[in-house]
C-alpha cells in the first residue's frame, strides 16, 4: 500500500529538489572580425614556427652532444665551445629539422607501443647516457639516445631524409663506411659508447634512414658493427679541441687573431656551419670556410 503524499509535503519536497540555477556567464567579449578574407596562415605560422624553434631546450643547448662531436670540422667545435654566437641570417624556420623532431616523437611513440605488444621492454628509448664523465673544468658529454635494442644489442639513430640521402645510403659499389656521413657514424657509436657505460653489451650501431616521401618502403638503414675506437677518437679530439683553445693553448680569448691556426676542415660542413660567414679570417665574429688555410699553417708554425 503507497502511503499518500499531501500538496504541501510534495510542494516540499520538490522545492528541496530545486537546483540552484548558476549564474549566466558573461558574454565573451565580442571579437571585431576585419572585413575580407583571413591574412595568410602560412606566413603567420611561419615566424610562430621560428620563435617555438628557438624556444627549444635542444636550441638553447650549449654544451656540445654526440650529433657535434662528429663533425670532420674542429674549428666548428672549437667556435661551439668558446660560445660563439651569430645571428641566422635566414628568418625562416628550420624546416627539415623541425619535421625530425616531429618523426622522432613518433618513433618513440611506435617504439613504446611496440614494448607493450611485447610485454617485455626490448626497447630502449630516448635515454639520457654519459658518453664521457667529463674532465676537471670539462663538462661531461651526455646525450639522447634515440633507441638501443636490448634483443640484438643495438644502437638505432633515427634520421629523417629526403631522396637524395636514401639513394646514397642504397649505393652498392661504395665501401660500408663511406655510405653515411662521418658525423652520423661518429654520433652512432658516441651512442654506443653511451650504452656501453650504462651496463649493456653493444655489439652493432645503425642508423635507420626514415624516408622523407609517400611511401614508408623508400627508407633505408645502415649497419656496422660497434667499434669503441671511434667515438674514443672523437672524445679525444673535445678534450683536446679544450685545451687548445684554452689559456694553455691558443687562449683564444686573449687572442681572438689565432682563430685561423685552431684546425679546419672546409667541405660539405661548411653548407650547415653556423659559424660560416663570408670573407676576412676566422676570428670571433665566425669562419669564412676555406679560405684561410695557408695562414693556418703560417700560424701554426709560429705557436708551435
Ligand atoms: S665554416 Fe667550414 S671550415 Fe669554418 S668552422 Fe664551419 S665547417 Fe669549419
Amino acid at each position: 500500500m503507497t502511503a499518500a503524499v499531501s500538496d504541501a509535503e510534495l510542494a516540499a519536497l520538490i522545492a528541496d529538489l530545486r537546483i540552484t540555477p548558476t549564474p549566466a556567464a558573461e558574454p565573451a567579449p565580442r571579437v571585431t572580425v576585419p572585413a575580407g578574407p583571413p591574412p595568410s596562415t602560412v606566413e603567420e605560422m611561419r615566424e610562430v614556427l621560428a620563435t617555438l624553434d628557438a624556444s627549444r631546450a635542444r636550441s638553447k643547448q650549449t654544451r656540445l652532444g654526440p650529433s657535434e662531436l662528429g663533425t670532420p670540422c674542429q674549428r666548428q667545435i672549437a667556435m661551439k665551445l668558446v660560445g660563439i654566437v651569430r645571428q641566422p641570417e635566414d628568418k625562416r624556420p628550420p624546416w627539415a629539422p623541425m619535421q625530425g623532431t616531429a618523426m622522432h616523437t613518433l618513433m618513440e611513440e611506435a617504439l613504446h607501443h611496440h614494448n607493450r605488444q611485447l610485454g617485455r621492454d626490448r626497447w630502449v628509448v630516448e635515454e639520457t647516457l654519459t658518453v664521457d664523465p667529463g674532465l676537471p673544468g670539462v663538462d661531461p658529454i651526455t646525450g639522447h639516445g634515440d633507441a638501443f635494442d636490448t634483443d640484438y644489442a643495438t644502437v638505432v639513430d633515427w634520421k629523417y631524409t629526403g631522396v637524395t640521402a636514401l639513394r646514397q645510403v642504397k649505393r652498392k659499389t661504395v665501401p660500408n663506411e663511406q655510405l653515411v656521413k662521418p658525423e652520423y657514424r661518429v654520433q652512432a657509436h658516441l651512442y654506443g659508447r653511451g650504452h656501453e657505460r650504462a651496463g649493456r653489451d653493444v655489439r652493432y650501431v645503425r642508423l635507420v634512414f626514415l624516408a622523407r616521401s609517400h611511401d614508408y618502403s623508400d627508407s633505408a638503414e645502415w649497419t656496422e658493427e660497434y667499434r669503441p675506437e671511434i667515438a674514443d677518437w672523437a672524445v679525444d679530439r673535445y678534450y683536446a679541441t679544450h685545451d687548445l683553445i684554452g689559456p694553455y693553448g691558443l687562449d683564444l680569448a686573449a687572442n681572438p687573431d689565432r682563430w685561423p691556426a685552431v684546425p679546419a676542415t672546409p667541405g660539405k660542413a661548411c653548407d650547415w656551419c653556423p659559424f660560416r660567414r663570408v670573407g676576412g679570417p676566422a676570428d670571433a665574429t665566425g669562419c669564412p670556410g676555406d679560405t684561410d688555410q695557408k695562414i693556418n699553417t703560417q700560424l701554426r708554425g709560429l705557436i708551435a
